[in-house]
Formats: C-alpha cells, structure tokens, sequence
C-alpha cells in the first residue's frame, strides 16, 4: 500500500500518543507496510510494532530488528511459535493450546466475546484454565465485531476487563484505528493501531 509520509506519520503518532496517555502502549499494526515501508516507521518514531503474519515478521525483523520491539498480534500456529519465540516480546492473540505449550515468551489471551464463528480466542468460560496451565499469560485480548460507530465496541471492551479483573490480570489489549479512544475509556493497556497512521 502507499503510505503517508514519515512527516504526516510521526504527527499522527505523537497525536495518538499524546492522546491515549503514557499508561496506554501503542502498537502500530505493520501488516499493510511493506519490507521498504518499514523504513518510514522508523523514521516516524514508531517504537513497537505489531505483525499479523510469522514469514512478514521474520523478514522485517531480518531488517529492523534493533529499530523496533516487535509483538505479534495475528493467528498463531503451532508450526510458526518457534518464529515468534526468537524474535517477540508479547503475543497478543495466543488462542490454542497447541500454541501456548511451545510458547516461550508473555502472552495476552485473544478471547472471542461475540462467539463468532469465522474468529479466534477462546470462550470466556476457557480462561481460568489456560491461566491454570500456562502462567506466562499476562493479560487478555479482544476483537469486537465489525462496526461503524465505535460505541458498539464499548460494551465488549468492558467486559473484556471485567473478566481481566476477575482473574486478576491486569493487562489489556483493545481497540483499533476505528475504536481506540473508547478501548482507552475502558482501560486499555495496549492499542493497536494502523489504518489511522499510514492511509494517505
Ligand atoms: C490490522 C489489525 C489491527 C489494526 O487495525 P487498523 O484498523 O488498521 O487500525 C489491530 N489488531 C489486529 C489483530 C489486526 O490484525
């Protein structure tokens, strides 16, 4: 995808940062940026970058290691933790337990509050046992269901943190271009962000 440039970026970065307050860690979502686009985050002042896929993240990191902290933020296979181990400081949507037993780094548990079908995370009823098994899970990880106004998001975001606060966790990672400021609201600990920050 073309990109904004590094100047418009950073803006938007120190903007959003400015905004969501020093408690809140934002992650910018690096999967439309290409290996080249990188170079523009950097540039921009961007210090934590989230990757959806393990190939992308392995070829970024080859790249930008030192530039970025690198999470992953997509669908974790099995096959791909080794990837994620060497390279990651969190996973924010761990939602097997075929994953998490090769898992050797924090985690955030994705859990699908909307039981929709067709996306990951586990069922709220599932937590207390993967925390049981795999005490590296720091906190917790929502994607509320597709929607234009942000305040439908609001009522998946608090119970997310209901349930964090029920077993005791106190981190949360919640919201995106579209939600973020009512994910805030609702305290979270990490965004993430990236349509907002790159679309020209
Ligand atoms: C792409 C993505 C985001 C960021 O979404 P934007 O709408 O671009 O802000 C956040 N979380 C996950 C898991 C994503 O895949």
């Amino acid at each position: 995808m073309s990109v904004a440039t590094a100047l418009e970026i950073g803006e938007r970065y120190r903007r959003l940062r400015d905004e969501v307050g020093s408690a809140v860690t934002v992650v910018v979502a690096t999967k439309y940026v290409s290996l080249e686009d990188m170079a523009v985050l950097d540039d921009a002042g961007v210090e934590v970058v989230g990757e959806n896929r393990a190939q992308d993240l392995l070829a970024k990191h080859a790249r930008f290691a030192d530039r970025f902290r690198w999470h992953f933020i997509g669908h974790l296979q099995s096959n791909k933790v080794k990837v994620v181990n060497d390279v990651c400081e969190l996973v924010h949507s761990l939602s097997s337990d075929s994953a998490a037993r090769r898992l050797a780094i924090p985690a955030l548990l994705e859990v699908n509050l909307a039981g929709e079908a067709t996306k990951s995370g586990v069922e709220p009823v599932e937590i207390a046992g993967y925390l049981e098994r795999y005490p590296f899970i720091r906190g917790l990880m929502t994607m509320p269901p597709l929607a234009d106004d942000p305040e439908v998001s609001r009522p998946y975001f608090r119970r997310l943190r209901e349930l964090a606060s029920e077993h005791g966790l106190s981190e949360l990672s919640m919201g995106t271009s579209q939600d973020y400021r009512v994910a805030v609201e609702e305290e979270a600990t990490y965004v993430r962000v990236g349509e907002a920050l790159f679309s020209p």
